[in-house]
């Protein structure tokens, strides 16, 4: 259902993007600047909607076993530098650190590089968010395996999370009522859909943090074949 929707949803929001696109560029007359403001606002606005039409919709691909995961054996450093390229001009932007902290012989790992590469995004993108300047991100890996899983952890030192809204962070749509959520956009998606994929991995997610010093998101991921268990797999056990 979740995913007729979304589509459904998908086709006039491309229009209306399009039609305030069109307006802006001034292609129809000119237009005030009073004018222009509201059209970007609308662009904004139909960009967050897309995102989070985009999201819902991998979160019922991957719910419901439907999401095409091509798994590879690979190292995790390639994809951690790049997702750290990626997001340095933020990180200069907030003037935060980032700190890569992975064991030399960490074995590889058994992945599908694009899902893992949002879980990654998802997590230090919120590190990025919720840490105040001159804080520091940091991205692990435990160098002991468990059941042939890797535990790796994105931390900061930023706000914090109450102990009561640990528990509802994974579910779709939760945001915790702080003054960073009033003021930036969210979609409360980005760690259900973390879970999801670190699921279909066979992994696990979990979080511990302490009000005004900082979060630590634990994940885990395989090092095999033999580790993937798919949430469907599970489900028709
Ligand atoms: P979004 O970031 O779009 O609101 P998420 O599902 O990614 O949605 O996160 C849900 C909520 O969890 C956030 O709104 C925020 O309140 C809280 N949260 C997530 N990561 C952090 C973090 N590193 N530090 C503090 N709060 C966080």
């Amino acid at each position: 259902f979740i995913s007729s929707v979304s589509h459904e949803l998908r086709t006039p929001l491309t229009s209306i993007k399009g039609y305030a696109s069109i307006l802006i560029a001034g292609k129809i007359g000119e237009v005030p600047p009073a004018v222009k403001e509201r059209l970007a606002k609308i662009n904004t606005h139909s960009d967050n909607l897309v995102k989070m039409i985009n999201d819902l919709l991998d979160i019922a691909r991957i719910e419901s076993g439907r999401a095409e995961m091509k798994y590879l054996k690979q190292s995790i450093r390639p994809l951690v530098d790049n997702i750290t390229d990626l997001l340095t001009p933020q990180l200069r932007e907030r003037d935060l650190n980032i700190k890569i902290d992975l064991p030399e012989n960490l074995p590889e790992v058994y992945i599908d590089r694009n899902h893992a590469e949002r879980v990654f995004i998802n997590l230090v993108g919120n590190a990025l968010k919720f840490t105040p300047a001159k804080g520091t991100i940091t991205i692990a890996a435990q160098p002991k395996l468990e059941n042939g899983m890797i535990t790796f952890s994105v931390s900061d030192t930023g706000i914090g999370i109450p102990e009561d809204d640990l528990q509802k962070l994974f579910e779709e749509f939760y945001r915790v009522d702080n003054e960073i959520n009033q003021s930036v956009k969210g979609t409360g998606l980005g760690l259900s859909l973390v879970k999801q994929i670190t699921e279909a991995h066979g992994g696990r997610v979990w979080v511990t943090s302490k009000v005004g010093s900082g979060t630590t998101f634990y994940f885990t991921l395989p090092t095999g074949p033999e580790y993937v268990k798919s949430l469907t797999q599970k489900k028709e056990i």
